[in-house]
C-alpha cells in the first residue's frame, strides 16, 4: 500500500551527503529480473557514519528499502516511492579474522565462500551457490544443501530507520525459513561469520559439486528471481507446479522455466506486471489442482503503474 509522503518536491528534503544520490533512478539494471521502475531516490553511502546520519535527517514517514543485487525481488512497473539504499564498493570487503569471516553488507555472498575456501574453513561452502549479497543473506536466512545463514552467524551491525546503530549477536537474533526475526527496519552493514577449519581439498571438492548441480539445474543464465514460491510443509513448490501442469506457461514475456519450474523468467520484455500475473496464475492453478497454497518467495515491491 502506498504510504502519504508529507512533501512535495523529494529533493528539498535530500540533506548533503559524502556518498551518492540519484533522483529517479533505474533499478531494473540492478535486479535480477530486469524489469520494473525507478526509485525516487537511490542512495549509495559512503561508509556507515554516512548512512546513519543521512537516515536521522530525512522525515521518518518517507520509505526506506535497502536493496541487495535483487535476486530475490520483483520491483514493480511503478518503481519504489521514497528511498532506495544501495551498498557500492565500500561494503564489499571480506576479512578474515582467524576461524571468523567479516564480510560487509553488499560483499556478494561467492566472495564469503571463496574466502571460506582460501582459509581452509568449512561451513560456507552453500554460499557458493547463493548469487546474492550477505546483506540479503541474512535479511532472508539464504540456505541452500541443507546449510543455512543461521548455522554461520556470529554478529552483525545494523542501522535502524532512525539512524540508531544495532550490534546483534547471535543470541538475540532468530532465523526461520527464509526469515530472521529482526525489526522490518533494520538495514545491515555487516557481518560476521564463524567456521570450523576443515580440509580445503573437501571444501573445494563441495564447491565444485554444488556449482554444478546449479548449473544442471537452475536456469541460471537468465533473467530470473530463483526460487518464485516457499516449499509449503510436506511439499515440494516445484511438484506441485509441476502436477498442475505449469511447466513453460507464459504470460507476455514472463515464461515458468522449463529447467526448473519454480523459476519464473523474463524472457526479454517482460513487465514486472506480466512476472506478478504469471506467478498468480500459477498459485490460483496450484491451488485448484492440489489444494495447496504458494506463498512468494520472492519480495514483490513497488508501485503498481
Ligand atoms: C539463480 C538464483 C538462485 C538462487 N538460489 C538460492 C538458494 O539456493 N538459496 C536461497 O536462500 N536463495 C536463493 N536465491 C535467492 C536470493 O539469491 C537470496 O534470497 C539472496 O539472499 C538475496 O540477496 P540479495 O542481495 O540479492 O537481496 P535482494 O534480492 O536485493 O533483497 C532481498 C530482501 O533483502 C532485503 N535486503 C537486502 N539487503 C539488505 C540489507 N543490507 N539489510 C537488510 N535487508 C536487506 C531487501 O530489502 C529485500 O527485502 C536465488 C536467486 C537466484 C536468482
Amino acid at each position: 500500500m502506498s504510504v502519504a509522503v508529507p512533501y512535495t518536491d523529494i529533493h528539498e528534503i535530500i540533506p548533503n551527503v559524502r556518498g551518492k544520490i540519484e533522483f529517479d533512478a533505474p533499478l531494473s539494471k540492478l535486479t535480477w529480473f530486469r524489469t520494473g521502475g525507478n526509485a525516487d531516490v537511490l542512495f549509495t553511502p559512503e561508509d556507515e557514519n554516512d548512512l546513519s546520519e543521512f537516515l536521522k535527517s530525512i522525515p521518518s514517514a518517507i520509505p526506506v528499502m535497502p536493496l541487495g543485487v535483487g535476486s530475490n525481488m520483483l520491483i514493480r512497473d511503478g518503481g519504489i516511492e521514497g528511498i532506495v539504499i544501495r551498498f557500492g564498493k565500500n561494503f564489499s570487503s571480506v576479512i578474515l579474522e582467524g576461524s571468523f569471516i567479516k564480510a560487509f553488507a553488499g560483499a556478494p555472498d561467492i566472495s564469503v565462500a571463496r574466502k571460506a575456501l582460501d582459509a581452509g574453513l568449512t561451513g560456507f561452502e552453500f554460499l557458493r551457490g547463493v548469487p546474492g549479497t550477505i546483506g540479503g543473506a541474512i535479511k532472508m536466512n539464504a540456505g541452500a544443501y541443507g546449510s543455512e545463514i543461521r548455522d554461520i552467524f556470529y554478529s552483525a551491525r545494523a542501522v535502524d530507520r532512525d539512524g540508531n546503530i544495532h550490534q546483534i549477536n547471535k543470541d538475540n537474533i532468530e532465523f526461520s525459513y527464509r526469515h530472521t526475526n529482526v525489526p522490518n527496519d533494520y538495514i545491515f552493514m555487516e557481518a560476521t561469520f564463524e567456521g570450523k577449519f576443515g580440509d580445503p581439498d573437501l571444501i573445494r571438492k563441495r564447491m565444485k559439486e554444488i556449482g554444478d548441480q546449479r548449473e544442471e539445474s537452475q536456469p541460471l543464465r537468465t533473467r530470473t528471481g530463483g526460487s518464485t514460491f516457499k516449499n509449503p510443509s510436506g511439499h515440494s513448490a516445484w511438484k506441485l507446479i509441476e502436477g498442475a501442469g505449469c511447466r513453460g506457461l507464459k504470460i507476455g514475456g514472463a515464461r515458468v522455466s522449463k529447467k526448473h519450474c519454480n523459476f519464473l523468467i523474463n524472457e526479454g520484455d517482460a513487465t514486472a506486471k506480466d512476472i506478478e500475473d504469471l506467478g498468480d496464475e500459477v498459485r490460483r492453478r496450484v491451488m485448484n489442482n492440489s489444494g495447496v497454497k504458494l506463498d512468494w518467495e520472492i519480495k514483490r515491491i513497488g508501485r503498481r503503474r
